[in-house]
């Protein structure tokens, strides 16, 4: 079981099979487990609903089925990385508008360019803190008021 969909009933056991109406998901697409488990733990609090995918295959899978608000995007992911899953997502005309911000190890200029070349729409460096990530979420996912 690689997509994480047992995970996700594990951590959270009596939540609803249906998303919350009108909550928004965001797709981590994360080979790191423990960044996936922080990052579900995060994100569920502050009300987002979260899906999680181990590489770019996977990712682009869920991403197709499951139609995400937002994808967080790790660029060095097995089987296919976070630039070749961007590009692909990005040339279906049904991803135009889906917000991809790629999760950079460092803050190597290199990387970020290519993950903007690759059609990332923003991205952010490792490590990062709280404050930036969901400063950078709510410019395309605006809190619901
Ligand atoms: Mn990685």
């Amino acid at each position: 079981m690689s997509i994480d969909t047992d995970f996700n009933e594990t951590l959270n056991p009596t939540a609803s099979q249906q998303p919350t109406p009108g909550q928004q998901r965001i797709l981590v697409i994360e080979d790191n487990a423990d960044m996936r488990e922080f990052l579900q733990r995060i994100l569920k609090r502050r009300g987002y609903g979260y899906l999680g995918a181990v590489d770019g295959a996977e990712g682009m899978a869920l991403a197709l089925a499951e139609r995400p608000d937002l994808i967080l995007m790790d660029l060095a992911l097995p089987v296919l990385d976070g630039y070749e899953a961007t590009r692909l997502l990005k040339a279906n005309p049904e991803f135009a508008a889906t917000p991809i911000v790629a999760v950079t190890a460092h803050a190597r200029i290199v990387d970020q360019e290519r993950a903007i070349e690759s059609g990332c729409d923003a991205y952010i460096s490792k490590p990062y803190s709280l404050r930036q990530l969901f400063e950078l979420i709510e410019q395309f996912l605006p809190p619901a008021a």
